[in-house]
């Protein structure tokens, strides 16, 4: 556990024994039903500590204080629960939602967030194209999270109508986001939001640059949006 309690203390953030049996455990888990549900193709002790949990853990850089502590926190494309449960286990009075596409995976969620007996969490099984338009996940998050999911347009269209006004979206990139950051822009602005700031990761918090890409949410998604599943990527709102 020596990486991710040396590379959260880099990051400002001081892990507890408590926490680190809880990624103790939470890494038990994956390794436990990777064997039977494709979770993760990371698996190594070490690489999971910095390319999963602490590279979840850099959503700190980019939320505010007020935020983790008490705000509404949405994981779109929530997969093995990065970054949502890492985020939760540091951040515990964040309630947290928890959305994913896949019955195997989110088995797993609920599986996990049990044993590591976490509270004001819930699982959703569906796509955001779907549960966007339901009215009690509509614009009702102060932070949506996502990493790995799409890009940068078509992430703009799935995961901005959960966001409320003055809320933010935070995707987890690699670096060098301005060719993709630049095609999102009308995708981004049509959903009503506005790019507040690209928080640069250095790379030796978990060993490559990463970017935080943080949009706010200036005004409403018209109702439309998010399109019918499988649209958004297939005819993304980019220029050119
Ligand atoms: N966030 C995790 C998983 C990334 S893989 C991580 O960083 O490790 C992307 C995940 O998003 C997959 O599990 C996939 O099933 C889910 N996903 C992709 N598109 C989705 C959509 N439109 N709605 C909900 N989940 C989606």
């Amino acid at each position: 556990m020596e990486l991710l309690v040396a590379g959260a203390a880099g990051i400002g953030i001081r892990l507890r024994a408590e926490h680190v049996d809880q990624f103790r455990r939470y890494y038990e888990e994956i390794t436990e039903w990777n064997r039977r549900v494709n979770l993760t193709s990371i698996t190594g002790w070490e690489e999971v500590q910095t390319g999963h949990f602490l590279d979840s853990l850099t959503a700190r850089l980019a939320l505010s204080p007020a935020h983790l502590e008490s705000g509404r926190l949405l994981d779109l494309g929530a997969g093995a629960g990065l970054p949502g449960v890492a985020v939760k286990i540091v951040f515990p009075g964040v309630r947290l939602a928890l959305l994913e596409a896949t019955a195997k995976k989110t088995a797993f969620l609920s599986h996990l967030c049990d044993v590591l007996g976490l509270h004001d969490v819930e699982v959703f099984t569906g796509r955001a194209e779907d549960v966007a338009h339901d009215s009690s996940m509509r614009e009702e998050f102060d932070m949506v999270l996502a990493r790995g999911v799409a890009r940068m347009s078509v992430l703009a269209e799935l995961a901005l109508p959960f966001c409320r006004l003055g809320g933010v979206v935070v995707a987890y990139k690699k670096a060098d986001v301005g060719v993709e950051l630049a095609r999102a822009s009308r995708a981004i602005e049509t959903m009503g939001g506005r790019l507040r700031e690209v928080v640069e990761v250095p790379s030796d918090v978990v060993g490559e640059p990463r970017s935080l890409v943080v949009i706010e949410k200036c005004s409403s998604t018209p109702a439309r949006y998010p399109r019918r599943p499988g649209t958004p990527k297939k005819r993304p709102l980019e220029d050119g």
